[in-house]
């Protein structure tokens, strides 16, 4: 069991990722569970598509990223 949760966004949103305080693109959602019964939630921190996944890969999750092919893009 992990405390840790990796939500992805169908749609992200461009702020503030709270990980390395740069305005991007938001990919994911850190849920910080309780540490000890692992179903409340305590709290959860918006991460870019970068800290996002280098966050997975720290805590050993997947992501599955939601990048529609197609259609429009934003560059
Ligand atoms: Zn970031």
């Amino acid at each position: 069991m992990n405390a840790f949760k990796i939500v992805t966004f169908q749609n992200p949103s461009y702020k503030k990722c709270e990980s390395c305080e740069r305005v991007k693109d938001i990919f994911y959602r850190c849920e910080m569970l309780d540490a000890k019964t692992q179903t409340m939630l305590c709290g959860s921190f918006d991460l870019c598509n970068i800290c996002g996944e280098n966050f997975a890969d720290i805590i050993g999750q997947k992501v599955v990223k939601e990048r529609k092919v197609g259609g429009f893009s934003f560059d």
